[in-house]
Parts: C-alpha cells; structure tokens; sequence
C-alpha cells in the first residue's frame, strides 16, 4: 500500500475553512445539496503526488475533508 504523502497527512486535520493543498486537483463538478439544515457543496479532489482521493464537504456537520481512498 502506498503511503499518503507528506500534504495529504497534513490535510488530514485541516477544517472545513481550509483550502486544498497545492497538489489536490478537483475531480468533475461539485454537488451542490440542499438539505434541512441549509445547502452544502461537494467536491471530489485527487491527490497528483500519490493518488489519494479526498472528498470535500461543506455541511456544517461535517469536518469538511474526508479520505475516501488511497493509491492502490
Ligand atoms: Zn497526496
């Protein structure tokens, strides 16, 4: 298994405020949702250094950058 590299480790614990790393390339369009508690946006980004995939989430409730996968 491939090891994430050194900014998507620091990604790890950035917030939802935070922007993406400098290698983070957005993938497709973003989702814009409505639900109950307002709207939020998604959008998936991969990693070009090891290809890790994070998915950003606007919510409120969410923590806002979420590893979905990592290289194969
Ligand atoms: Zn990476």
């Amino acid at each position: 298994m491939v090891q994430l590299c050194r900014p998507c480790i620091q990604q790890k614990s950035k917030r939802r405020r935070d922007p993406p790393h400098s290698r983070l390339k957005a993938i497709g369009e973003a989702r814009h949702l409505n639900s109950h508690i307002g709207a939020s946006r998604e959008q998936d980004y991969q990693c070009q250094n090891c290809g890790a995939i994070w998915l950003y989430d606007s919510d409120k409730g969410s923590s806002g950058w979420l590893l979905m996968a990592s290289a194969t």
